[in-house]
């Protein structure tokens, strides 16, 4: 089974990915982890994406490519895996079929965790304010910027989606226990899983 899992900043993408790979034991293929790796390396691919990250904006899509087709080439994928910040454009998207297509595997699940963005600003402001940040990306002012790229640049791949009849939107408002109970319901609906 694989599934992609949409959410803007601050929406519980990250939570609901790791309840999801734990709960159909999947592989989580995460870009922005893969990237933050390189930046704490400091390889030559950290080096050239540091600031971009550092500011909120999109790394190129060239390396973003490189990272995925590399990683899908990987036999644990076989397992099944979970998107995590990937695609983040339409152009992300349509290379995503592409590479899939030639693979002969396909998408099961595209979710995306839908956020009221009021209040997702106002929790952006609280989370940052709190003391413990984790991420250098994590500051309200880099956190509205995300959102404003997650708005212009990811929110035109979730139509793309939706007229691939796969996407289903899921109520991120909840506790964390009631998204993902409305996640793996929709799964174990469609999926039979032991
Ligand atoms: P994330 O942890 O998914 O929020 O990603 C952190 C940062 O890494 C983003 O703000 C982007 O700068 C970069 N990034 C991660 N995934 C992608 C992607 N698929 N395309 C472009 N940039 C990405």
């Amino acid at each position: 089974m694989n599934i992609i899992l949409f959410g803007a900043p601050g929406a519980g993408k990250g939570t609901q990915a790791n309840f999801l790979i734990n709960e159909f034991d999947l592989i989580q293929i995460s870009t922005g982890d893969m990237l933050r790796e390189a930046v704490k390396l400091k390889t030559e691919l950290g080096k050239q994406v540091e600031t971009i990250m550092a500011n909120g904006d999109l790394v190129p899509d060239k390396i973003i490519f490189s990272l995925i087709s590399d990683r899908l080439n990987k036999e644990d994928i076989k397992k099944g895996f979970i998107f995590d910040g990937f695609p983040r454009n339409l152009k992300q998207a349509q290379k995503l079929d592409e590479i899939i297509n030639d693979m002969n595997i396909k998408l099961d699940f595209v979710f995306h965790i839908d956020v009221d963005e009021e209040i997702l600003t106002s929790r952006i402001e609280n989370r940052a304010k709190q003391e413990k940040i984790t991420r250098k990306d994590d500051t309200s002012s880099i956190l509205i910027e995300r959102l404003k790229v997650f708005n212009r640049e990811t929110k035109p791949v979730l139509e793309y989606y939706s007229n691939k009849k796969i996407l289903n939107v899921i109520d991120g408002m909840g506790t964390i226990e009631e998204v993902s109970l409305n996640i793996s319901m929709i799964i174990k609906k469609d999926f039979k899983v032991d």
